[in-house]
């Protein structure tokens, strides 16, 4: 007898006979003999409703408030689950995620785990039932309501699969697994068997929404069998594991993120600090900076751009802003027009010239390439927003990622 956890999406929620329809998996592995944690998202778009709802009444909501509200969702998702559970006879209770003992840091809107205590649910689980946590939320030390990020629900499934030691944590989502593109923009996209734990964490952070970043992030740091599939249809999804069989391949995935700012800072004097006195900015106001590129100075100014997730744009532009007559800068300009598009691929490491052939395949579609970064498994471009189905079909296609 093992332990599983199986994370639900929203789309897999959404209404009462997919509730059912979990219901009826979630009691299925039971039967089979496994104690079982399922963690749910809110039903179908009920964060962006609530999300809207908030910018209704308020156009920049007490960051505290918005976790109070959005966490609202899952709970929704983990009373009805329960009770579509119940009525099949099964013992089951679900919990918030304070009830279950997550507790983060005393950050809002996009709080990091800490640690779960995991005694509550092992003794519901002692008891014979199945347990539902609500994802995506947490609980600080001074007992406040926090949630985890876009996504969290996925990184809820995977610390609680770490620390109760689960055989495997299942990530149920609307598509089959974890694909060479996203299937939704590229159709000729293949499912991945396998994928290693670093590529699967350069797609997550690269825009493949399929699994959260911080999910792959500890996915890979505790080592935690993980399993992408559908729960519509009964089929293998997609194992991220230690090894991978698609290593030999040298780009294995290409991915997409529209959730993207260009912050250009120009006329930046060339002198020792400059851009710690920027970044330090940005840094002050917990925004992610992703690529960094700075100008070879001509007549000792400098022009310095960076990306950041498209909804932090303005407080990244505000924090420039307020340093600009210290670090000498002339204008602050920002750009959310711009996606980025990457390929990833463990076999990169080895083998040269993926960034000249990304960057011609780009060409031969006539894409402009605004930023380069690059990783040891990853190469990235940022290009024109309206420009993306076409540069990730192309890249699709230059890396012959259709084909097994
Ligand atoms: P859930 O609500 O189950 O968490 P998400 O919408 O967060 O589901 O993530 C699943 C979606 O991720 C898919 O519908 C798909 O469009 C998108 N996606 C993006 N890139 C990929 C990829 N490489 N493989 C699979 N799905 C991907
Ligand atoms: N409901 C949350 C969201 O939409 C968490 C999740 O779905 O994982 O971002
Ligand atoms: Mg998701």
């Amino acid at each position: 007898m093992g332990l599983i956890v199986q994370k639900f999406g929203g789309s897999s929620v959404a209404g009462a006979d997919r509730v059912k329809n979990v219901a009826a998996r979630v009691v299925a592995t039971r039967r089979a003999g496994h104690r079982v944690v399922v963690v749910v998202s809110a039903p179908g778009d009920m964060t962006d409703d609530l999300i809207r709802m908030a910018r209704q009444i308020s156009e920049q909501p007490p960051a505290r408030e918005m976790d109070m509200l959005l966490a609202t969702g899952e709970q929704v998702s983990i009373a009805l689950l329960a009770m579509a559970i119940h009525a099949g006879g099964h013992e089951v209770i679900s919990l918030t995620g304070g009830q279950a003992r997550i507790r983060t840091e005393r950050v809002h809107t996009r709080a990091r785990i800490v640690d779960v205590d995991r005694r509550r649910i092992d003794r519901e689980l002692a008891s014979g039932r199945i347990v539902i946590v609500a994802g995506f939320q947490g609980i600080t030390d001074e007992e406040e309501i926090t949630t985890l990020g876009r996504g969290g629900s996925d990184t809820t499934a995977v610390a609680l699969a770490s620390a109760l030691g689960a055989d495997v944590c299942q990530i149920y989502t609307d598509v089959e697994g974890v694909f060479t593109a996203d299937p939704r923009l590229v159709p000729a996209a293949r499912k991945l068997r396998e994928i290693s734990y670093d590529e699967m964490l350069e797609m997550a952070s690269s825009g493949a929404l399929v699994l959260q970043t911080r999910a792959a992030e500890l996915a890979k740091q505790y080592r935690v069998p993980l399993e992408v599939r559908s729960s519509f249809v009964d089929r293998e999804g997609t194992m991220v594991t230690d090894r991978s069989i698609e290593r030999r391949r040298v780009v294995t995935g290409v991915t997409h993120d529209r959730n993207v700012a260009k912050i250009t800072a120009t006329g930046v004097a060339d002198r020792p600090g400059a851009a710690h006195t920027i970044f330090r900015a940005v840094a002050a106001r917990h925004v992610n900076v992703n690529m960094i590129i700075q100008s070879v100075p001509r007549h000792e100014r400098a022009d310095i751009s960076f990306t950041v997730a498209a909804s932090d744009m303005r407080a990244a532009v505000d924090a420039v802003r307020a340093v600009a007559a210290e670090v000498g800068a002339e204008e602050v300009l920002a750009d959310d027009g711009v996606a980025m598009v990457s390929a990833v691929g463990a076999g990169m490491i080895s083998n040269p010239g993926v960034a000249a052939r990304m960057f011609g395949a780009l060409a031969a579609a006539g894409i402009n390439i605004e930023l380069i970064a690059t990783s040891e498994i990853k190469v990235s471009c940022v290009i024109r927003a309206s420009e993306v189905e076409r540069a990730v079909q192309a890249l699709h296609a230059e890396f012959e990622l259709q084909h097994e």
